[in-house]
């Protein structure tokens, strides 16, 4: 039977486990942790399913990831809105007509509402960036305003970098409509949360005769690559290894450290049945976090005087610190290719997943990429 050795049982590894697992690989998995289910773990404290890396929203329009997840979870409905406090007032984020409508007068809103109408069109999503440059002054002058009230600041602390520096599509993420739409993934055919949390979908994933799972183990203290080979507690590895976890440490920082944000994350607990307007509150200005999530909001379950809310506080990533954010630009792509380079020397290695891939990805891509390793083996 051939073997499968995974770095890493999140998304990424535990999905191309166990479509391995049941193709009769024996798969086994190193997880450095003593958890499982990478960045989207998540436990149930006192009826409140708390995620402790921050908040994990599932959303996606492929009907071959959910198709796939299901039959390791139910789901619920969640469609997930965010709210942003700009000038003291919570405002719809994206940035929408109830956002203008909330922060300017009448006769302004209105004024600047028939000017979107006219340039842009009733309906039309907009990266901010796109309004900044349009031809028409006044659609500048509210792009500029949004940019300024909504995403400059939120991006300096998400990224310590001008949002002029970074990929343009990171702040497309998050567009600005022309419209009251008030979803942050408006586009996507599915936005389900498991039933009962990530956690035990991994588990019942992970829950397979050809996996086995080992905590608290990094994979790089049994593998050793050398002159093109991998090997495995000293002798020559043949079977295939998938390596979810940083490339740059994959290869002991041989050209350098590659730059990712990490962050600090504040949990408090509150005797109130709901502690804010909405289930994520973004402060793009003042304050030092960048948004505060509050958990029984995402589960729709409110639970009587108690909620349990956490605050997001970005910072540059140092070795030991958990990276969440590769940073994909051009300095540090060119850094990635290196890496990649030296990885192509080992045809059994494959590189997977959001940090062993340095890129920004959804959950959902997540899966769908560890679904096409998996039938590309
Ligand atoms: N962003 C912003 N202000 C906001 C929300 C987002 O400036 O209120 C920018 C910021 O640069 C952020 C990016 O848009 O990193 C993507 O936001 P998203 O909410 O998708 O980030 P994630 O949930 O992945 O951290």
């Amino acid at each position: 039977m051939k073997e499968i050795l995974i770095a890493g049982a999140g998304f990424s590894g535990s999905v191309v486990a166990r479509i391995l697992a049941e193709k009769g690989y024996k798969v086994t998995i190193h997880e450095q942790r003593s958890t499982i289910g990478g960045n989207a773990f998540d436990e149930n404290i006192n009826g409140i399913i708390s995620q402790k890396y921050g908040p994990h929203i599932f959303h996606t329009s492929s009907k071959e990831v959910v198709d796939f997840l299901s039959k390791y979870t139910e789901w619920f409905e969640y469609k997930h809105s965010v709210k942003g406090k700009i000038d003291g007032k919570l405002v719809p984020i994206p940035f929408n007509l109830t956002s203008l409508e909330t922060l300017f007068d009448n006769k302004s809103s209105n004024h600047i509402k028939d000017v979107l109408f006219k340039e842009i069109g009733l309906g039309k999503k907009v990266p901010v960036m796109q309004l900044r440059r349009h031809k028409d002054k006044e659609i500048q002058k509210f792009g500029d305003y949004v940019f300024n009230k909504v995403f400059y600041n939120y991006t300096l602390k998400q990224w310590d970098m001008e949002p002029t520096e970074l990929n343009p599509t990171i702040m497309e993420r998050v567009p600005v409509n022309v419209s009251y739409q008030d979803m942050y993934f408006p586009n996507d055919l599915y936005q389900v949360m498991p039933k009962f949390g990530f956690t035990p979908m991994f588990e019942k994933m992970l829950d397979h005769p050809n996996i086995k799972v080992i905590l608290n183990s990094n994979i790089l203290d049994i593998l050793t690559f050398e002159k093109n080979n991998i090997y495995l507690n000293g002798k020559l590895f043949k079977g295939e290894v998938i390596f979810t976890g940083c490339i740059d440490e994959l290869f002991n920082y041989k050209y350098g450290k590659l730059p990712y944000r990490t962050l600090d994350f504040e949990f408090e607990t509150h005797n109130t049945t709901s502690y804010q307007e909405a289930s994520v509150v973004n402060y793009p200005n003042e304050e030092a976090y960048t948004r505060i999530s509050e958990f029984s909001k995402f589960t729709c379950s409110p639970i009587e005087n108690y909620s349990i809310i956490v605050k997001e506080y970005p910072r540059a990533h140092k070795i030991g610190d958990i990276p969440y954010y590769p940073i994909e630009i051009k300095e540090n792509i060119l850094l990635y290719e290196k890496y990649l380079e030296l990885a192509k020397r080992y045809t059994n290695l494959h590189l997977l997943g959001r940090l062993a891939n340095y890129k920004y990805i959804n959950m959902d891509l997540a899966v769908l990429n560890a679904i096409n390793l998996a039938k590309s083996l």
